[in-house]
């Protein structure tokens, strides 16, 4: 299950949250510190690190 990191643009907190993907987009993500949905999703590098190991 991917993980997505968020950073907050009201508190500047950067979060994790792991969801399946087709819910990505669906739900509005929230900051759990503050609750503003003002959040940017950041892209990790789980599916690269994942697609070299072989
Ligand atoms: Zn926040």
């Amino acid at each position: 299950m991917p993980v997505y990191e968020y950073v907050c643009q009201a508190c500047k907190k950067p979060f994790e949250l792991v969801r399946p993907i087709k819910e990505n987009g669906r739900n509005a993500t929230t900051c759990p510190k503050c609750t503003s949905r003002k959040v940017e999703r950041r892209w990790t590098s789980i599916f690269v690190e994942t697609s070299r190991k072989s």
